[in-house]
C-alpha cells in the first residue's frame, strides 16, 4: 500500500489571487495548469493508496488562501482515506489562534507551511509559539521548500539549511522538507541526514527525470533512501503518474555507464509507512 504525504484540497479558483494563476501556468514547462481539485479524480488514480495527508495552504503574499474548515470538511467525506494538516500564514494576525483552532476544534493533524509563498523565514524566532505547539502536541510540519514559480515569493527564505536551527531547538519535531527542495537537493539530503527527525518528500519531481535521478542518486551515495517520503503535490500530478515516474528512472540510463538506482529502495520508498514515521499511524 501507498501513503501519500503531500496532496492538496482547495476551491479553485476561489483560493487563489489572478496574478497566482497566472503565475501559475509556470509551473509545469510548457504544460497548462488545471488545478481543480475533487477526490473522485484523484482517488481515480491512486488504486494502491492506502491513506493521503491532505493540506491547502495559506501565503497573502503569493495570492493562496484556503481556509482550515475547507480542509476538515474535504476530509470528513473520506475519514478512512484522509488525513487533514492545517495551514498558517505568520505573517497574518492571528495565525497563533488559526493553528489551535484548526487543531483542537477541527481534528487536523499537522502543520503546512509555505515561507517563501507567505514571504517568512521558517527559522525566525516568532515562529518559536508554532515549533513548540507542534512539539508538545505531536504535530508533525510539512514545509515547502525549493522554488516556484511566483515571482515574489522570496527564494532567501526556500533553503532547506534554515530548517536546521530549528531541528536543533525542537528536535522531537517530525519535519518534511517537501519536493527534496528542488533544486536545492543537496542541501536538503545534507539536512535530513543529520537530523533524524527530519524527513524530505519526493513530491513533484518526476517530470524533471535527470534532476530526479541525480537528487535520488544524491540520497543513495548519502545513505538516507530511509529518509524520504512518498508524495504527489496532486492535482499537479497524481499517484500513478508519481510512481511510473520514479520506477522509469533507470530506464533513461540504457546505453550509459552511469550508476543505477537501487530499485529496491525505489520500492520502498513508494511503500514507505510513512505515516508510523511521523508518529500518525
Ligand atoms: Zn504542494
Amino acid at each position: 500500500m501507498i501513503i501519500d504525504v503531500h496532496s492538496h484540497a482547495w476551491l479553485f479558483p476561489q483560493g487563489f489571487s489572478e496574478d497566482f494563476m497566472r503565475q501559475a501556468q509556470r509551473a509545469r514547462a510548457g504544460k497548462p495548469v488545471d488545478l481543480t481539485v475533487r477526490y473522485e479524480d484523484y482517488a481515480a488514480s491512486a488504486a494502491d493508496t492506502a491513506k493521503t495527508i491532505v493540506f491547502g495552504g495559506k501565503a497573502r503574499l503569493s495570492g493562496l488562501w484556503v481556509e482550515d474548515r475547507f480542509v476538515a470538511e474535504y476530509v470528513a467525506a473520506q475519514p478512512d482515506k484522509l488525513i487533514g494538516f492545517l495551514s498558517v500564514d505568520p505573517t497574518q494576525e492571528g495565525w497563533q489562534r488559526e493553528l489551535e483552532h484548526g487543531h483542537q476544534e477541527l481534528g487536523l493533524r499537522g502543520i503546512k507551511l509555505l515561507p517563501m509563498y507567505a514571504g517568512f523565514s521558517p527559522d525566525d524566532l516568532a515562529l518559536e509559539p508554532l515549533w513548540s505547539y507542534a512539539e508538545k502536541h505531536g504535530l508533525p510540519v510539512l514545509l515547502h521548500m525549493g522554488t516556484t514559480f511566483v515571482a515574489q515569493a522570496p527564494l532567501a527564505f526556500t533553503l532547506p539549511r534554515l530548517i536546521e536551527p530549528v531541528a536543533v531547538r525542537h528536535p522531537g519535531v517530525k519535519i518534511i522538507l517537501a519536493h527534496l527542495g528542488h533544486p536545492y537537493e543537496g542541501e536538503c539530503i545534507a539536512v535530513i541526514r543529520k537530523h533524524e527527525n527530519v524527513f524530505a518528500d519526493v513530491s513533484a519531481l518526476h517530470y524533471r527525470p535527470f534532476q530526479l535521478y541525480h537528487a535520488l542518486m544524491l540520497a543513495q551515495e548519502y545513505g538516507v533512501w530511509h529518509k524520504l517520503l512518498f508524495g504527489t503535490d496532486y492535482p499537479f500530478t497524481t499517484v500513478d503518474a508519481s510512481v511510473k515516474g520514479l520506477r522509469e528512472l533507470n530506464a533513461m540510463l540504457e546505453g550509459t555507464a552511469l550508476p543505477r538506482l537501487n530499485v529496491a529502495e525505489i520500492e520502498a520508498l513508494i511503500h514507505r509507512e510513512s505515516l508510523r514515521l511521523l508518529g500518525l499511524g
